[in-house]
């Protein structure tokens, strides 16, 4: 079926290079395709190295000129967008939930949520501040922060649109320049956007998005290219680490918000309810896919039983589906592969004597569903206590003693996100403090706006996005010294 829009001119295909819509240099495309019907939805556009060079060469152009307006006009340009996107939410998230699979009720909400970034640093842009040190005898030290350079963003599938505002609006707002490299399952929302900050009055070249199936190549050209100066970057440990070595010759600064491996502890004196909602919504958002899902579900002994009970039950009333049918609470995977890959990590719990409570098999909906599953005897010692998920798969694990959740909590290279349940002022502190995460929610799994710094801490990555901090990741700060006086 094809993508019905109100306003069909928000169906791009192709990519945006220099306010140029330009197909791939010998004519390449690629399939992008709807996860809920294994439908091709489009064929976009494939660039090369050669192109992303072209891209970076307009933004260092194009920078100039930005970089000196005063901020209030680059801040009057993101609010203009900021508005477009509002205006045209409703088209933004069918095409997000046609590529993507995930709810519409989910895709409007980040729809909004994307939104809020450029309008939040549409403000803070506007508040970069320098210092004037204490001064010496003959001299006067000064700090200014000046926009960091070109930069180059790569981002994932699974927010097709949020993952980009979060890094376009500050790197932006502070008069950098940015070309991206959206994910190839999901470009056309990367599209739209680009079309919307067009019509917003973005200057050639400011913003170009590279639409490729060969991310080794244009990849390859952001990280060696010594006019970017920056990569910001959000997906996979893996990925995230070959980015940093490659971005090593040309010691370009680095963001990256990588995997993530979240515990949700539940303590005995937990609210039970609370607790099951927040981390129901923690775990199953986004099919699992989002890298702050709750991964490992750790309940403490007393109320373990009640816990799997009231969790499971509310699991069986899920509505899995088409994420364009408004009754759909749950929608696809985003490949068949990342189903054939959920599926190998139950069945190895299995075999190592998880027990299934709920699920645990690929749905008969079709080649992209996984049923929504709960597992219980999962021990510490089974590999899925120590990878990440990605998808529709709930672990509950069973511990005595605060010292040991903090422990299990521990136990892993990830740091992210992590959430704890407990009405002990005392612990939450203790627990707070005591783990390694760069996020703890507290009674509270919806942890992430604009207005905070989301990031993570170990092999999660470095850098935060959102809030007065995420201004930092695009700035260099320079010293002055005046002296002779
Ligand atoms: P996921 O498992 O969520 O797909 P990835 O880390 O593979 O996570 O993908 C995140 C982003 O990184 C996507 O835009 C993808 O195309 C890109 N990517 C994957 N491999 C490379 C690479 N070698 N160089 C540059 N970008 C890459």
């Amino acid at each position: 079926m094809p993508i019905q829009l109100k306003d069909s001119g928000l169906l791009k295909t192709n990519a945006y290079i220099n306010g140029q819509w330009v197909a791939g240099e010998a004519g390449e495309t690629f399939p992008v395709i709807n996860p809920a019907t294994g439908e091709e939805l489009a064929q976009v556009a494939s660039v090369t190295a050669v192109q992303t060079k072209e891209a970076i060469n307009a933004a260092e152009k194009a920078m100039k000129a930005w970089r000196a307006l005063p901020a209030k006009e680059r801040s009057d340009l993101l609010e203009r967008w900021y508005g477009l996107i509002l205006d045209n939410q409703e088209d933004l998230a069918q095409l997000m939930t046609a590529e993507q699979g995930k709810p519409l009720f989910e895709s409007r909400g980040e729809v909004m949520y994307g939104a809020s970034f450029l309008k939040w640093f549409a403000e803070e842009g506007k508040r970069v501040y320098g210092d004037v040190l204490p001064a010496t005898q003959d001299r006067r030290s000064i700090v200014i922060k000046q926009p960091v350079g070109v930069v180059a963003a790569i981002t994932p599938w699974n927010f097709p649109n949020a993952m980009i505002t979060r890094k376009v609006a500050p790197a932006l707002a502070v008069g950098c320049a940015m070309v991206l490299k959206p994910a190839a399952e999901t470009p056309l929302s990367a599209l739209a956007l680009a079309e919307l900050g067009e019509r917003a009055g973005l200057p050639a070249g400011l913003f170009s998005v590279l639409t490729t199936a060969d991310a080794v190549a244009v990849g390859g050209e952001m990280t060696s290219n010594p006019v970017v100066k920056k990569v910001t970057f959000t997906g996979s440990t893996g990925v995230g680490k070959l980015l940093m070595k490659q971005c090593a010759d040309t010691v370009k600064r680095t963001s990256m918000e990588l995997g993530g491996n979240a515990p949700v502890i539940i303590f005995d004196d937990a609210d039970l309810d609370k607790a099951v909602a927040g981390a129901l919504v923690s775990k199953y958002r986004n099919s699992g896919q989002t890298c702050i899902c709750a991964n490992r579900i750790m309940v403490q002994a007393g109320i373990y039983d009640a816990f799997v009970e009231k969790f499971s039950a509310a699991v069986a009333e899920f509505r899995i589906g088409d994420g364009l049918e408004e009754a759909t609470t749950h929608g696809p995977v985003i490949t068949e592969k990342a189903v054939g890959d959920i599926h190998s990590k139950v069945t190895a719990a299995v075999e190592s004597g998880a027990t299934v409570v709920q699920g645990g098999q690929p749905s008969e909906l079709g080649s992209y569903f996984y049923e929504p599953t709960v597992l219980t005897n999962v021990t510490r010692d089974m590999s899925l206590f120590k990878e990440e998920i990605f998808g529709p798969v709930a672990p509950i694990f069973k511990f005595e003693t605060e010292e040991e959740a903090i422990d299990m909590a521990n136990d892993t290279e990830f740091g992210l996100a992590s959430y704890v349940y407990t009405n002990d002022l005392g612990r939450i502190w203790r627990v707070s403090e005591g783990i390694e995460y760069g996020m703890v929610g507290v009674n509270e799994t919806m942890i992430s706006s604009e207005v905070i710094p989301f990031g993570g801490v170990k092999e999660s990555g470095q850098g935060r996005e959102g809030s007065k901090y995420g201004l930092d990741d695009y700035l260099e700060t320079k010293y002055i010294c005046m002296g002779g006086l």
